[in-house]
């Protein structure tokens, strides 16, 4: 199983039987299966390079202005500069 292989730590929710888990996929507006929630990104089918990308990455709101900023993982901490408002801070990821 690919989300195995590669070592990532996942849930599977099954939503035939799972009524919270289709609920939370109607409100989401997902309309296939698989789907992947990571983070806030919904991924539908196994779009391997999409889901990739997604787990390398993570989303962080912006201290100062509250934008979303996508930063990778697993740098150590790194320096973040705001492209919205130029807030500088410190992240670890
Ligand atoms: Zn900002």
């Amino acid at each position: 199983m690919y989300l195995q292989n590669k070592g990532y730590s996942f849930e599977e929710k099954d939503v035939n039987k799972d009524m919270d888990a289709r609920n939370d996929m109607i409100n989401r507006g997902i309309q296939g299966v698989p789907a992947f929630i990571i983070g806030d990104e919904v991924v539908v089918g196994l779009d391997t390079a999409k889901i990739e990308n997604l787990m390398r990455h993570k989303i962080v709101n912006c201290p100062s202005c509250n934008a979303k900023l996508r930063l990778p993982r697993g740098k150590g901490t790194i320096k973040v500069t705001c492209p919205k408002c130029k807030y500088g801070f410190n992240l670890e990821t």
